[in-house]
Parts: structure tokens; sequence; C-alpha cells
């Protein structure tokens, strides 16, 4: 999607302040710092719109950005922030659930692991909770541009492994520098929405 208009409709924490419309929602989920602002700006041709958290973990909004009066993407805050209070931890784990687990707009969820290292505990333990809810995911490991290319097949299947991703499941590899990969989940999102 050639996306010019985007709008920041609300930031949540509360389902009755997600926006009152039919279009699709594609939500965003990872670890802090690996990436998720970087992946929106390159989808949405912007620079700084989404702004890249130079505080981690620190955002504990849904924030639901309008993509073109046609889809929402939604902002999910990032997990595994150690810092986080278990307080925090805890209102976030019900604040997504209730979102993921009932929000009838959801069409799918970009779900991503930095491609330098394994998928971590929490990466695993995401994976498994959307599959259980019979969630689509497409997994985007993030920062390709700092493996060499010789390592991507192998970084890949280590991936693929320690998720325990089926063959019908994608995995794009990304990178926002260079732009890769960039086609691919547009495609992935734009299939989700006419679902
Ligand atoms: P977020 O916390 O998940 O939103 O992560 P950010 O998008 O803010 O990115 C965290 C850090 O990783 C920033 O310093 C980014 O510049 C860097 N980063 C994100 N994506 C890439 C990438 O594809 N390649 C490289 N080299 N750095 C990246």
């Amino acid at each position: 999607m050639d996306v010019h208009n985007v709008d920041l409709t609300i930031s949540a924490v509360d389902p009755k302040q997600y926006p009152n419309t039919q279009f699709p929602e594609i939500a965003f989920v990872g670890r802090s710092n690996v990436g998720k602002s970087s992946l929106t700006n390159v989808l949405i041709n912007r620079n700084g719109y989404a702004r890249t958290s130079s505080q981690p973990g620190k955002t504990q909004t849904l924030n639901f950005y309008n993509i073109e009066d046609k889809l929402f993407f939604v902002d999910v805050p990032g997990y595994g922030y150690a810092k986080a209070s278990k307080v925090s931890r805890e209102k976030w784990g019900k604040m997504i659930e209730t979102y993921l687990t009932s929000r009838e707009q959801l069409r799918g969820v970009v779900a991503l692991v930095d491609g330098r290292h394994a998928p971590t505990a929490d990466d695993v333990s995401m994976h498994e909770w959307l599959t259980y809810y019979g969630i689509e995911v497409l997994t985007v490991a993030t920062k390709m541009d700092k493996i060499a290319k010789g390592k991507w097949n192998k970084q890949e299947s280590i991936i693929r492994k320690t998720l325990d991703l089926d063959a019908s499941e994608r995995l794009i590899l990304f990178s926002s520098l260079t732009k890769q990969g960039k086609a691919e989940v547009w495609q992935w999102i734009e299939g989700r929405m006419h679902q």
C-alpha cells in the first residue's frame, strides 16, 4: 500500500477507548528495542511518526494508527523490559490479552524477533500464546543488515526451530536500513485485510 495519511487516533488503555470503526486491524508485538517503531516507519514511509523508543518499555498504551482510512496499525507496548515493575507487567498482560483475544476487527499480528539472535523465552511464549488463541501471525526477523548474508539461512532455521514454526507459517527477514522485506510484510497485511 502506498501510504500518505497516517493519524494516531487514540492511545488506549481500556476497551471503551478502542476506535468505534470496522476497519481491519493489524497489531505489532515484540520485545522492547526489537525494531518495532523502525519497521512501522518503513511500512508507512515515515522517518519519525511512530517514535523510536528512547525509553524502552515506557509506553504502556495500545496506540491505534489510522492508515489511509483503510486499516489500523495497533502498536502494542514492548514486552520483556527488565526494569518494568511486576504491577506494570501484570497490567500490560491484561491489557494486551483483552485486546488480542476479544477484538473482532483484529485480522492478524506481526510478531517481531531480533534476527541476530535465537528468539528469547518471551518471544517463544508470545508465539505459543498467539497460536493457542488461533490468531494469524506473521513472524518478522529484524536488523538483518547486521548479519552477513551467508548466515541468513542458518539464522532463519534457528528462528523457525526455536519458535516451532510449521511449514505454513511465514517468516520474513527484514531490515529497516535496506527496507528488505517491506513488500512481503505489506503483501501479508493486505492479504489479511480482505479476510
Ligand atoms: P522498538 O523499541 O521495538 O520500537 O525499537 P526501535 O525501532 O526503536 O529500534 C531500536 C534500535 O534498533 C534503534 O537504535 C534502531 O535504530 C535500531 N534498529 C531498528 N531496526 C533496525 C534495523 O533493521 N537495522 C539496524 N541496523 N538497526 C535497527
